[in-house]
């Protein structure tokens, strides 16, 4: 009998372990070429629900290299004693991503993280910048979410080396734009709305609760508590 997924990381609790090879530890049970984007997702929603239980914002992260799970994170620091909005789950996925791979986590190979609500803008910056090369998220953000930013005509990046203001006369400085854009040829993924249904469940969860203060009052409350 197969068993599902979901299950399986309960029971075995493989990913609790960073450096393990889930793929001898799953063997027994599935092939490990069948691990899908439903079962890595699973995972994302299952860091949001421990983010939940004690008192977060229910993001969750998962950064895969292959079939690898080489990282996850979870949102912290959203409560109302201890705030900040640096420790959102992707950063913290990231900042776990180095210390597996022992350096820049995009070295072994082509990134994709899965994470349970649409990333904000300094995400998906860390996101990218870090070789994170296709995105599959939940639920999505209307209020503060990056993935629809329209890149191209909002701020430019593209455009940055040919504005005839920047240009200057030193050699040296003229020589900088002979150098190679680091997003030239660069092709980013953004797959929005994958297993909705149990992200935002979690968000509707989150703000129904009265002990939650994070983003109460905002337009992502109110969207959140009104969607089906
Ligand atoms: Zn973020």
């Amino acid at each position: 009998m197969r068993v599902p997924a979901i299950l399986l990381y309960k029971e075995s609790e493989i990913f609790r372990v960073r450096k393990i090879d889930f793929r001898i530890e799953v063997i027994s049970y599935m092939d490990p070429l069948r691990l899908n984007d439903a079962t890595l997702m699973q995972h994302a929603i299952l860091l949001g629900k421990n983010a939940l239980s004690n008192g977060e914002f229910p993001v969750g992260c998962v950064i895969v290299a292959g079939s690898e799970i080489i990282a996850e994170g979870a949102r912290a620091s959203s409560t109302r004693d201890n705030l900040n909005e640096v420790d959102h789950a992707e950063i913290i996925a990231l900042k776990n991503a180095y210390e597996h791979v022992g350096g820049w986590p995009a070295k072994v190979g082509p990134l994709t993280c899965y994470v349970t609500l649409e990333p904000c803008l300094m995400c998906l910056g860390a996101l990218l910048i870090n070789g994170v090369r296709r995105i599959v998220f939940g639920y999505e953000d209307v209020m503060g979410g990056a993935g629809r930013v329209d890149f191209s005509s909002n701020i430019s990046w593209r455009n940055y080396k040919d504005c005839k203001d920047y240009i200057v006369d030193t050699k040296e400085e003229r020589g900088l734009f002979t150098q190679q854009y680091i997003y030239d040829g660069s092709q980013i993924v953004i797959t929005g709305g994958f297993l909705r249904q149990s992200c935002l469940r979690l968000f509707k969860d989150f703000f129904k609760d009265n002990k939650s203060s994070y983003l109460k009052g905002t337009l992502l409350e109110a969207y959140t508590l009104n969607c089906v």
